[in-house]
Protein backbone atom coordinates (compact mmCIF):
# COMPACT_ATOMS: atom_id res chain seq x y z
CA UNK A 1 0.00 0.00 0.00
CA UNK A 2 1.34 3.41 -0.97
CA UNK A 3 2.45 5.53 2.22
CA UNK A 4 -0.01 8.63 2.88
CA UNK A 5 1.88 11.61 2.88
CA UNK A 6 1.26 14.52 4.82
CA UNK A 7 2.54 18.05 5.24
CA UNK A 8 2.81 19.96 8.87
CA UNK A 9 3.81 22.89 9.67
CA UNK A 10 5.56 24.85 12.38
CA UNK A 11 4.91 28.27 12.97
CA UNK A 12 4.97 31.15 15.35
CA UNK A 13 7.22 33.97 16.48
CA UNK A 14 11.10 33.72 17.07
CA UNK A 15 12.37 32.20 20.24
CA UNK A 16 9.28 29.60 20.83
CA UNK A 17 10.36 26.62 19.80
CA UNK A 18 9.89 25.44 16.31
CA UNK A 19 13.23 24.54 15.80
CA UNK A 20 13.20 22.23 18.78
CA UNK A 21 9.67 21.21 17.23
CA UNK A 22 11.06 20.09 14.11
CA UNK A 23 14.17 18.50 15.89
CA UNK A 24 11.37 16.05 17.70
CA UNK A 25 9.79 15.34 14.69
CA UNK A 26 13.04 14.46 12.76
CA UNK A 27 14.51 12.69 15.03
CA UNK A 28 11.05 10.68 15.82
CA UNK A 29 11.07 9.83 11.89
CA UNK A 30 14.88 8.74 12.11
CA UNK A 31 14.10 6.12 15.72
CA UNK A 32 11.51 4.80 12.95
CA UNK A 33 14.18 4.22 10.41
CA UNK A 34 13.32 6.50 7.85
CA UNK A 35 14.89 8.50 5.38
CA UNK A 36 15.17 11.51 7.02
CA UNK A 37 16.66 14.97 4.61
CA UNK A 38 16.75 18.55 6.28
CA UNK A 39 17.07 21.71 4.51
CA UNK A 40 16.90 25.11 5.22
CA UNK A 41 17.06 28.32 3.81
CA UNK A 42 21.02 29.73 3.07
CA UNK A 43 19.79 33.19 4.33
CA UNK A 44 19.85 31.78 7.40
CA UNK A 45 23.45 31.44 8.81
CA UNK A 46 23.28 32.28 12.20
CA UNK A 47 25.38 29.54 13.19
CA UNK A 48 27.21 26.80 11.35
CA UNK A 49 26.27 26.67 7.23
CA UNK A 50 25.26 22.36 7.62
CA UNK A 51 23.29 22.64 10.66
CA UNK A 52 19.92 23.79 11.95
CA UNK A 53 20.98 25.21 14.84
CA UNK A 54 18.36 25.71 17.67
CA UNK A 55 19.00 28.17 20.80
CA UNK A 56 19.46 25.66 23.03
CA UNK A 57 22.60 24.76 21.16
CA UNK A 58 20.69 21.25 20.23
CA UNK A 59 22.22 20.71 16.22
CA UNK A 60 21.16 18.82 13.20
CA UNK A 61 22.79 18.78 9.69
CA UNK A 62 21.04 20.37 7.26
CA UNK A 63 21.47 21.35 3.58
CA UNK A 64 21.44 25.08 3.11
CA UNK A 65 19.18 25.92 -0.44
CA UNK A 66 18.66 29.08 -1.85
CA UNK A 67 15.66 28.58 -3.43
CA UNK A 68 13.20 25.72 -4.06
CA UNK A 69 14.69 24.78 -7.52
CA UNK A 70 18.26 24.23 -5.31
CA UNK A 71 16.19 21.89 -2.99
CA UNK A 72 14.31 19.76 -5.68
CA UNK A 73 17.51 19.27 -6.80
CA UNK A 74 18.97 17.44 -4.01
CA UNK A 75 16.07 15.42 -2.73
CA UNK A 76 16.68 11.83 -2.79
CA UNK A 77 13.70 9.40 -4.72
CA UNK A 78 13.70 7.41 -1.55
CA UNK A 79 13.86 9.64 1.10
CA UNK A 80 10.49 9.33 3.14
CA UNK A 81 10.67 12.77 5.34
CA UNK A 82 11.75 16.23 3.88
CA UNK A 83 12.11 18.45 6.23
CA UNK A 84 12.58 21.98 5.70
CA UNK A 85 13.22 25.12 8.37
CA UNK A 86 13.58 28.81 7.91
CA UNK A 87 10.11 28.26 4.98
CA UNK A 88 8.92 32.05 5.30
CA UNK A 89 12.26 33.36 3.45
CA UNK A 90 11.23 30.77 0.26
CA UNK A 91 9.51 31.27 -2.81
CA UNK A 92 6.31 30.46 -4.11
CA UNK A 93 7.22 27.37 -5.60
CA UNK A 94 7.41 26.02 -1.97
CA UNK A 95 4.04 25.69 -1.47
CA UNK A 96 2.94 23.22 -4.46
CA UNK A 97 6.28 21.48 -4.27
CA UNK A 98 5.06 20.42 -0.85
CA UNK A 99 1.61 19.90 -2.12
CA UNK A 100 3.35 17.54 -4.71
CA UNK A 101 5.64 15.53 -1.85
CA UNK A 102 2.84 15.08 -0.27
CA UNK A 103 0.87 13.63 -2.80
CA UNK A 104 4.08 11.06 -3.71
CA UNK A 105 3.54 9.89 0.26
CA UNK A 106 6.22 11.72 1.57
CA UNK A 107 6.26 13.62 5.51
CA UNK A 108 7.04 17.30 4.85
CA UNK A 109 7.37 19.10 7.80
CA UNK A 110 8.16 22.94 7.46
CA UNK A 111 9.37 25.56 10.16
CA UNK A 112 8.81 29.37 10.19
CA UNK A 113 8.05 32.24 11.49
CA UNK A 114 4.53 33.13 10.63
CA UNK A 115 4.20 37.08 11.00
CA UNK A 116 7.27 39.79 10.13
CA UNK A 117 7.96 42.52 12.85
CA UNK A 118 4.97 44.27 11.85
CA UNK A 119 2.89 41.66 12.58
CA UNK A 120 1.90 41.10 8.62
CA UNK A 121 1.66 37.28 6.74
CA UNK A 122 5.40 36.44 6.67
CA UNK A 123 5.89 35.46 2.56
CA UNK A 124 4.88 32.15 1.94
CA UNK A 125 3.98 31.06 5.41
CA UNK A 126 -0.19 31.57 4.85
CA UNK A 127 -0.19 29.75 1.91
CA UNK A 128 1.62 26.82 3.72
CA UNK A 129 -0.33 27.03 6.85
CA UNK A 130 -3.34 26.04 3.66
CA UNK A 131 -2.64 23.65 2.59
CA UNK A 132 -1.06 21.85 5.51
CA UNK A 133 -2.79 18.95 7.18
CA UNK A 134 -1.69 19.71 10.18
CA UNK A 135 -0.56 23.39 11.50
CA UNK A 136 1.59 24.02 14.85
CA UNK A 137 1.37 27.37 16.45
CA UNK A 138 3.93 27.61 18.97
CA UNK A 139 4.13 30.75 21.48
CA UNK A 140 7.25 32.27 22.79
CA UNK A 141 7.17 34.09 26.50
CA UNK A 142 6.96 38.30 26.30
CA UNK A 143 10.51 39.47 27.46
CA UNK A 144 8.13 42.65 28.74
CA UNK A 145 5.74 41.11 31.11
CA UNK A 146 6.20 37.18 30.93
CA UNK A 147 2.78 36.60 29.21
CA UNK A 148 2.66 33.88 25.98
CA UNK A 149 3.92 35.81 22.78
CA UNK A 150 2.94 35.40 19.33
CA UNK A 151 5.09 38.42 17.96
CA UNK A 152 8.50 39.16 17.07
CA UNK A 153 9.56 42.57 18.59
CA UNK A 154 12.87 44.29 16.08
CA UNK A 155 14.48 46.55 17.87
CA UNK A 156 17.10 48.60 15.90
CA UNK A 157 20.17 50.08 18.02
CA UNK A 158 17.68 49.24 20.88
CA UNK A 159 14.55 51.28 19.45
CA UNK A 160 11.61 49.55 18.17
CA UNK A 161 12.00 48.91 14.43
CA UNK A 162 10.00 51.76 11.81
CA UNK A 163 7.52 49.62 9.42
CA UNK A 164 9.11 50.81 6.26
CA UNK A 165 12.47 49.39 7.70
CA UNK A 166 13.19 46.19 4.89
CA UNK A 167 12.13 42.80 6.66
CA UNK A 168 15.22 41.06 5.84
CA UNK A 169 18.07 43.12 6.79
CA UNK A 170 21.16 40.87 6.36
CA UNK A 171 24.14 42.02 8.83
CA UNK A 172 22.69 44.92 10.37
CA UNK A 173 22.80 45.83 13.79
CA UNK A 174 19.09 44.16 14.42
CA UNK A 175 18.14 42.72 17.71
CA UNK A 176 14.76 40.61 17.96
CA UNK A 177 12.93 39.40 20.88
CA UNK A 178 9.23 37.72 21.67
CA UNK A 179 6.65 39.92 23.16
CA UNK A 180 2.87 40.07 23.48
CA UNK A 181 0.34 41.96 21.42
CA UNK A 182 0.07 44.85 24.54
CA UNK A 183 4.01 45.02 24.31
CA UNK A 184 4.65 44.69 21.16
CA UNK A 185 5.75 47.63 18.92
CA UNK A 186 6.44 49.34 15.81
CA UNK A 187 7.35 52.93 15.17
CA UNK A 188 5.84 55.25 12.08
CA UNK A 189 2.93 52.73 11.27
CA UNK A 190 1.69 54.65 8.44
CA UNK A 191 -1.44 56.76 8.41
CA UNK A 192 -2.73 55.45 5.90
CA UNK A 193 -2.73 51.72 6.98
CA UNK A 194 -4.43 52.63 10.27
CA UNK A 195 -7.49 54.41 8.51
CA UNK A 196 -7.71 51.44 6.04
CA UNK A 197 -7.89 49.24 9.04
CA UNK A 198 -10.48 51.43 11.10
CA UNK A 199 -12.43 51.71 8.16
CA UNK A 200 -12.53 47.98 7.72
CA UNK A 201 -13.59 47.35 11.57
CA UNK A 202 -16.47 49.98 11.64
CA UNK A 203 -17.81 48.69 8.04
CA UNK A 204 -17.95 44.69 9.56
CA UNK A 205 -19.50 46.32 13.00
CA UNK A 206 -22.18 47.80 10.66
CA UNK A 207 -22.67 44.48 8.47
CA UNK A 208 -22.48 42.08 11.42
CA UNK A 209 -26.40 41.32 12.39
CA UNK A 210 -27.03 41.44 16.33
CA UNK A 211 -27.10 37.85 18.17
CA UNK A 212 -29.88 36.13 18.98
CA UNK A 213 -29.90 36.90 22.55
CA UNK A 214 -29.26 40.58 22.15
CA UNK A 215 -31.99 40.54 19.57
CA UNK A 216 -34.98 39.27 22.30
CA UNK A 217 -33.40 41.85 24.48
ZN1 LIG B 1 3.89 41.53 27.08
Amino acid sequence: MKPLGQITVICGSMFAGKSEELIRLVRRAMYARKKVQVFKHALDDRFERTAVATHNGVQLSAVPVRNTRELIAQIEPDTDVIAIEEAQFFDEALVPLCVELADLGKTVIVAGIDQDFRRQPFGIMPHLMAVADEVVKLRAICVVCGRPASHTQRLVDGRPASWDEPTILVGAEDHYEARCRNCHQVRKVPQAYRKRLLKRVRRAQQETPPYPEEQSA
